[in-house]
């Protein structure tokens, strides 16, 4: 049994909310992203992550469901909740914006040191979730995928899923994985250990 990890993430304060990455925050100490199909389970899992029931509700305030919203951890770091895609219907400019907002924002983004990305267990690599990866590849940036809602699946059925991804994506070192279900709390020190490791916290730091 391996010890209980502290959180750091209940420290989450909410800093800004903004339409675009150009208006992002000072590009300056650690950040870690989080990304999602919509209704993958990105606010659920946030909260479960910082242990903060309500932190991530800001996303679905309409008119801010486009925005990147900035928490801050401490004074050097911050998780970044990337807006949702997949609403039904999305006029095509919305959806040309999106691409440009996430591609400029994984590219350029210098404080950037990991991407969460969130897949539904029952739905994963989405054509959403391979755009993600594609970009990601392409910058080097590292991945951690959390497999959401994993209990919506009996064990050996998930286990499969699991095994199956890290199968389709061996090779690819910048790409970890697991299994996390925000209701029944599975998965979220090892989601925690991982955000640790990118943050620099795992030294006891
Ligand atoms: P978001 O749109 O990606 O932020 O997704 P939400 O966190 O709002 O979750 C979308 C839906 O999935 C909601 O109805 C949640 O209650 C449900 N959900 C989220 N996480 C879990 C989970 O771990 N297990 C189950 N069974 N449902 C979940």
């Amino acid at each position: 049994m391996q010890n209980k990890i502290i959180n750091h993430y209940q420290q989450a304060e909410f800093l800004t909310s903004v339409p675009k990455a150009a208006l992002a925050p000072t590009d300056e100490g650690i950040e870690i992203a989080f990304a999602g199909r919509s209704n993958a389970g990105k606010s659920s899992a946030l909260n479960a992550i910082t242990g903060r029931k309500a932190l991530a509700r800001t996303s679905k305030t309409p008119g801010r469901t486009q925005h990147l919203i900035f928490f801050t951890i401490d004074e050097t770091r911050r998780l970044v909740d990337l807006p949702g895609y997949g609403y039904a219907k999305v006029p095509l400019q919305v959806k040309r914006q999106w691409h440009s907002a996430m591609e400029t924002y994984l590219n350029e983004r210098q404080s950037l040191r990991g991407l969460i990305l969130l897949m539904d267990i029952r739905h994963p690599m989405t054509e959403f979730d391979q755009q993600m990866l594609g970009w990601c590849q392409h910058s080097q940036m590292p991945v951690h995928i959390l497999l959401t809602k994993a209990d919506k699946l009996k064990r050996g059925a998930a286990t499969n899923v699991l095994l199956g991804l890290q199968r389709q994506l061996q090779g690819q070192d910048h790409i970890t994985i697991q299994l996390f279900s925000a209701n029944k709390h599975t998965g979220v020190d090892e989601a925690r250990e991982q955000l640790d490791k990118w943050m620099g916290f795992s030294q006891g730091g």
